[in-house]
C-alpha cells in the first residue's frame, strides 16, 4: 500500500481529550488515539478490531471529522479530490459529508420513531439539497431501498414495526442514499442475532461491489471480520499493534494480543474446544497507560524489557506490520 493508492490515509493521528481542567488547564489528558498511522486502500473492506476502550470508535469518528484531531493528518483521496480532513474549507466539508458516511451501532436507537421509513432515508438528500424535486427524492429512496433489499411497501411505515435486521437495512439505506464512496460501519452488526449478522454482512459486501464503496468496518469481534475484511488492523489502548491482509493476520498472527483475540474465537472443531487462552485482566485506563509496550501488563510472554522500551512499529512482510519486540 502506498499513500497515493489509498482512499483514506492516516498519518500519526492523535485524538486527545482534556479531563478535569482540560487540555490547557493542568488536568489530565486522555489519549484516546495515540499517533495512529494506517492506509485504507480504495475499494477495500478494512477491519478495525479491539476491545471496548481501545479507541477504535474515536479513530473512526476522527476520520469522519466527527471527533477533534489533536495532531497528525488524515487525508481523503478520490479521483477528483484530495482533502486534508483537519483543514477543510466549508465547501470541502460539505462535499466530504456527502462522500463519507457512518452506519450507526444501534439500529433501535438510530432511527427516529416519529418519521416514516421513506422520510428517514430521504432526510440526508433533503438536508444536503441533492435533489431538485420530491419526485426525484422518492425515486432515489426507492432505488436505494431496493438495493438494500427493503420491501417498497414498508416505506410508508414507522421504524417500530420492524425487526433489528430490517432496521439496520433502513440505517444502511439512509447512509447510502447520497451515494457515498467511504463508509464507516461501527459495530453495525453487534446488536443483531448471529444469523441476521451474516445476512447484513453479505448485504454490505454486495453493496461494496455494486456501488464501489470503501469500508472501515469497526468491531470488537475478530470472528465477525474474519470472512468479511480484506485487511485488518488490531487496536489496543489507543494504538494499532498489528495490521495485515486479513488472510495473513488470521493464519500467522504475530502480536500476542492478536493471538489472544483469535484464540478466544469459539472453534467449530470439537477437538479444539477448551483451548482458548482467555485474555486476563481489564484493558488499562487510557489516562494511565503502562510504560514501554502498552500491552505488557496483560501479555503472557512479557519480559523486563517490555515495560521499559516501546516496541518499534515495523513491517515484517509486505503489508504486515506489528509492534512487539519479539514478533520475529
Ligand atoms: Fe508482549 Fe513484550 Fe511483545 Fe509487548 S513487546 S506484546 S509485552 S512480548
Amino acid at each position: 500500500m502506498s499513500g497515493q493508492d489509498s482512499h483514506v490515509w492516516v498519518n500519526h493521528l492523535s485524538v486527545h481529550f482534556g479531563v478535569g481542567k482540560g487540555l490547557l488547564g493542568g488536568g489530565s489528558v486522555l489519549k484516546a488515539v495515540d499517533e495512529v498511522s494506517l492506509e485504507i486502500p480504495r475499494g477495500s473492506f478494512f477491519g478495525l478490531v479491539g476491545e471496548s476502550g481501545s479507541g477504535k470508535t474515536t479513530l473512526g469518528r476522527a476520520i469522519l471529522k466527527a471527533a477533534p484531531i489533536s495532531a497528525g493528518e488524515v487525508r481523503y483521496r478520490d479521483e477528483d479530490v484530495d482533502f486534508d480532513i483537519g483543514m477543510m474549507s466549508k465547501a470541502e466539508l460539505k462535499e466530504y459529508r456527502r462522500r463519507a458516511q457512518l452506519i450507526f451501532q444501534d439500529p433501535y436507537a438510530a432511527l427516529s420513531p416519529r418519521m416514516t421509513v421513506r422520510d428517514i432515508i430521504a432526510e440526508p438528500l433533503e438536508v444536503m439539497k441533492l435533489t431538485k424535486s420530491r419526485a426525484e427524492t422518492d425515486e432515489r429512496v426507492r432505488e436505494i431501498a431496493a438495493k438494500c433489499r427493503l420491501n417498497l411497501e414498508h416505506l410508508r411505515r414507522f421504524p417500530h414495526a420492524f425487526s433489528g435486521g430490517q432496521r439496520q437495512r433502513i440505517s444502511i439505506a439512509r447512509a447510502l442514499v447520497c451515494e457515498p464512496k467511504f463508509l464507516v460501519a461501527d459495530e453495525s452488526v453487534a446488536a443483531l442475532d448471529v444469523s441476521i449478522q451474516a445476512d447484513i454482512l453479505n448485504l454490505l459486501k454486495s453493496l461494496q461491489k455494486d456501488m464501489d464503496i470503501t469500508f472501515l468496518f469497526i468491531s470488537h469481534d475478530l470472528s465477525v471480520v474474519a470472512h468479511t475484511c480484506d485487511y485488518v488492523a488490531v487496536m489496543y489502548l489507543g494504538a494499532i499493534v498489528e495490521m495485515a491482509p486479513s488472510r495473513e493476520l488470521f493464519t500467522v498472527p504475530k502480536h500476542p494480543y492478536t493471538k489472544a483475540l483469535l484464540s478466544a474465537i469459539p472453534s467449530l472443531d470439537p477437538d479444539d474446544r477448551g483451548t482458548a487462552q482467555k485474555l486476563e485482566g481489564e484493558i488499562p485506563s487510557p489516562l494511565n497507560k503502562p510504560s514501554g509496550c502498552r500491552f505488557h501488563t496483560r501479555c503472557p510472554i512479557a519480559v523486563e524489557r517490555c515495560a521499559a522500551e516501546i516496541p518499534a512499529w515495523r513491517e515484517l512482510s509486505t503489508g504486515h506490520k506489528v509492534a512487539c519486540h519479539f514478533a520475529e
